[in-house]
């Protein structure tokens, strides 16, 4: 795309665009306005970016409706004592001080596109309303839950947990699994929703957690594991080799089984679950339902018209270069919320957040050189898993974005699984998680 055409594409005049290049050579008069809306890894990195980059000529304020972000990265340490959720939580006031953005605690519930504003409500219930001149989305996932799991009822309790925002439901499967009977009797059955879902490997690197966890301390059991999709998404040789050889008297793996129904009335009484490949339905009763429900765009997005509903889409269409919505010219959206073939992660979220802060900055005309962005940007993610409370596998993979497509396309000689399971990999994990957490909060 030429930059003619570019500018065309973002929905503003060619004499918008000269008038806000103009400002890279002054400072610009009145600072431009951004908003940021979540504070998890896209949208904490794209603050701190944007304000680095931009300096005084942009404010940024970003808006989460919790005072602390739980990284889900490396919560599945936390269910066998590895990790505690305090050492995966982040402060966003201490984080907004750190890379001087400013922060306000509240759920967004309102995007008002014409006035240029999102209204959110304050813990105290009170609303208040942010203006913007752009605005960016990083809110995560929502879920899709199948009939029987209620979420309404409160996660350090509920009696089947999804813990797939990490939090109260983190401790709560934790107290679960503490829970099970010790003599080899445990049955215990996870499901894997249908595809995308955030983190691909993550469900099997739970599985993996889940069978150490009762080899060693439960005197093994027996972990099924209901796939809705047709095989292992994710590393598939190595969490294979684990499923076979390592856990082959736990684990049943059942690809292509997808959630009826599950019931359980109190946290750590028997639970049931009805599955269905299609054909066939089948019953399990247990002792721990883990059910990870099929996961879409968060609602704020439908309701802002960010989504291509005619057509089915369930996540936010975005150009892939810039990441502003194919919708609305001053919207950009982030993170496992946008429509694309890159995973849902919380590395290439970080990845995104650069590409994406770089081009805003460019179309506000406060980048030099004046180029508008980049043709063609690189993103790039890497998911550690835990295969024992010792050992760990990892995927990595890179993309480019194809201007010809308009896609990301993933670099073939960037992408693949480690090669063996081992404690080096388990070792690099943990600082690899450590770099990204400083870079992000
Ligand atoms: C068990 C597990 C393991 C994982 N392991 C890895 C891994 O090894 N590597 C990896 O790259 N990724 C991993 N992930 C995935 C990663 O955590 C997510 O992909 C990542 O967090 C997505 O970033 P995000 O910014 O889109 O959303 P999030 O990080 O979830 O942040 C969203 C934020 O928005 C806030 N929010 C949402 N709606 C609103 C609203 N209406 N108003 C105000 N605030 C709002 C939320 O409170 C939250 O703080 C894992 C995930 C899980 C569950």
């Amino acid at each position: 795309m030429d930059r003619r055409s570019f500018v065309k594409s973002l929905g503003i005049g060619a004499v918008a665009a000269s008038t806000s290049l103009d400002k890279v050579d002054a400072a610009v008069a009145k600072p431009f306005e951004i908003v940021v809306v979540g504070g998890g890894f896209g949208g904490a990195s794209i603050a701190k970016y944007l304000k680095l980059w931009g300096q005084a000529n942009i404010n940024v304020t970003l808006i989460d409706s919790v005072a602390a972000h739980v990284s889900c990265i490396l919560s599945n340490l936390v269910l066998n004592n590895q990790k505690t959720l305090a050492n995966l939580s982040f402060n966003l006031s201490k984080v907004a001080a750190k890379n001087h953005f400013t922060f306000r605690q509240g759920l967004v519930n309102k995007i008002d596109k014409a006035g240029k504003k999102v209204f959110a409500v304050a813990p105290d219930k009170t609303v208040f309303s942010v203006a913007y001149d752009k605005l960016v989305l990083s809110p995560g996932i929502s879920f899709v839950f199948p009939t029987g799991m209620d979420p309404a009822l409160p996660g350090a309790t509920t009696p089947i947990p999804h813990a797939w925002k990490a939090g109260l439901q983190t401790a709560n499967l934790r107290a679960q699994l503490r829970a099970l009977p010790s003599d080899g009797s445990a049955v215990v059955v996870m499901t894997i929703p249908k595809a995308p879902y955030r983190c691909p490997p993550g469900p099997y690197e739970r599985a993996c957690l889940i069978a150490d966890f009762m080899k060693r301390t439960k005197n093994g059991g027996k972990l099924i594991v209901f796939d809705a999709n047709p095989g292992i998404l994710a590393e598939p040789i190595n969490f294979g080799k684990a499923f076979t050889q390592l856990y082959q008297n736990i684990i049943e793996y059942a690809p292509n089984h997808s959630v009826v129904s599950v019931s359980g009335t109190t946290q750590f009484a028997t639970k049931s679950i009805t599955v269905t490949n299609g054909t066939f339905s089948r019953s399990e009763t247990c002792h721990l339902l883990n059910v990870i429900p099929n996961q879409i765009a968060p609602k704020l997005l439908f309701d802002a018209g960010l989504i291509d509903k005619v057509n089915g889409k369930q996540w936010a269409g975005v150009h892939l270069d810039t990441y502003q919505s194919l919708f609305n010219p001053h919207i950009y959206v982030i993170g496992d919320a946008h429509d694309s073939n890159q995973p849902k992660a919380g590395h290439i979220a970080n990845s995104e957040a650069k590409v994406c802060a770089d081009a805003l900055l460019r179309v506000l005309g406060l980048l030099p050189p004046r180029v508008m962005p980049d043709e063609a940007p690189v993103t790039n993610s890497a998911c550690y898993s835990p295969i024992t409370a010792t050992t760990a596998s990892f995927l990595t993979a890179g993309y480019r974005f194809d201007p010809a497509q308009q896609l990301m396309v993933r670099i073939p000689e960037a992408f693949g699984e480690a090669e063996t399971i081992n404690g080096d990999n388990y070792k690099t994990m943990l600082a690899w998680a450590n770099n990204l957490f400083a870079d992000v909060f």
